[in-house]
């Protein structure tokens, strides 16, 4: 295999609770001992409910927030010790596409200013060379160049989303992370910007951690997918095989709960809430939920653990579950 661009190794992030006292973990853990691997030009979806630690590891691995401990490493270099020369390379290496374009877009600022402090601020097609670039990008995202001189709220929603992907691949980064970045958009607006960046990663290569907790979407764009729950890893492997033959009852659980699943098919029903990260049920995270429980769940976490040649799943249970789908 080639050398991964990013490589995370037992990553774990806790925020500090708000309510103190004699009983209460003064810290909520919300990453454990998290791995992953993207290869060069690979898209990874990462999927799971809301709070199960996504956006968590999405700004880890842009540094916007500071791990508790582990490794991240990118194109072979350990994020924690580069000097700031190197730190400011890998920032532009790596860029974010969020999930409101509107909040994160000056509503003052034209489109033309937008992309071009991207530009400044890497000293990229400076001078003469900028306004090609510029009417360029917006080519690049399916949007006329007459836009430039254009304010955010000109806009409709999936056309921010194309200028919030503009901004992204202005400087040519090398990995992007969408977190939620289609979530908010209309179903069919969905498609066309889903269809947008997996064009994006063909024509340039770009590896892309695409965070959603809707399982449809993130199987649509990505190669692999990863489940997390509670901040764990449940199951890892090629997005089809996630999809067709769920191997953690966590992502069987997922898969069941897609809109497009046939209505003849039953349906798996999670029981009960996500449990509270300060209190998760002992042994397997998930057991407290998994309609397949059995005592042994109880006894330790279950480990990942390779099943397949493509695929891990953290489910003390052998067989692969059939006749979801
Ligand atoms: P997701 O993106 O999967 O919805 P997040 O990573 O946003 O999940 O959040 C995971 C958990 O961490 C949630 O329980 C959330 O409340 C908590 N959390 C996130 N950010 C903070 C923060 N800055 N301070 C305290 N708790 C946080
Ligand atoms: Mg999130």
């Amino acid at each position: 295999m080639k050398q991964a661009l990013l490589e995370v190794r037992g990553l774990n992030k806790s925020y500090p609770t708000s309510k103190k006292g004699f009983f209460r973990r003064s810290r909520i853990p919300v990453l454990r001992d998290v791995d992953l691997s993207i290869a060069p030009g690979e898209v990874l979806g990462l999927v799971g409910e809301s709070g199960s630690g996504k956006s968590t590891l999405g700004k880890a691995v842009l540094k916007l927030i500071e791990a508790d401990s582990g490794t991240i490493k990118f194109d072979g270099r350990d994020l924690a010790n580069l000097s700031p020369e190197d730190l400011r390379a890998v920032r532009k290496d790596i860029q974010i596409i969020f999930q409101d374009p509107y909040a994160s877009l000056d509503p003052r600022k034209s489109i033309r200013a937008v992309l071009s402090e991207a530009l400044d601020t890497h000293q990229l097609h400076m001078g003469a060379k900028r306004e090609g670039r510029l009417n360029e990008l917006l080519e690049m995202v399916g949007l006329s160049p007459e836009f430039l001189g254009r304010l955010p709220h000109e806009f409709s929603g999936g056309q921010r989303q194309r200028i919030g992907i503009a901004r992204a691949i202005a400087v040519e980064p090398r990995f992007i992370v969408a977190d939620e970045a289609v979530s908010a958009l209309d179903v069919s607006i969905q498609a066309q910007v889903l269809n947008l960046l997996a064009d994006l990663r063909e024509k340039t290569g770009v590896s892309i951690l695409f965070i959603s907790h809707d399982l449809s979407v993130v199987r649509f764009i990505s190669d692999r997918v990863m489940v997390l729950y509670l901040g764990r890893v449940m199951e890892i492997g090629r997005a089809d095989d996630i999809h067709f033959s769920p191997a953690h009852p966590y992502t069987a659980a997922l898969v069941s709960a897609e809109p497009s699943l046939k209505p003849s098919l039953e349906r798996m029903r999670l029981t009960g809430e996500i449990p509270s990260p300060v209190n998760p049920p002992p042994g397997c995270v998930f057991s407290s939920r998994c309609p397949y429980v059995q005592d042994a769940c109880a006894a330790e976490i279950p480990k990942l653990r390779q099943i397949e040649e493509t695929r891990f799943s953290a489910c003390i249970r052998d067989n692969i579950l059939n006749g979801v789908q």
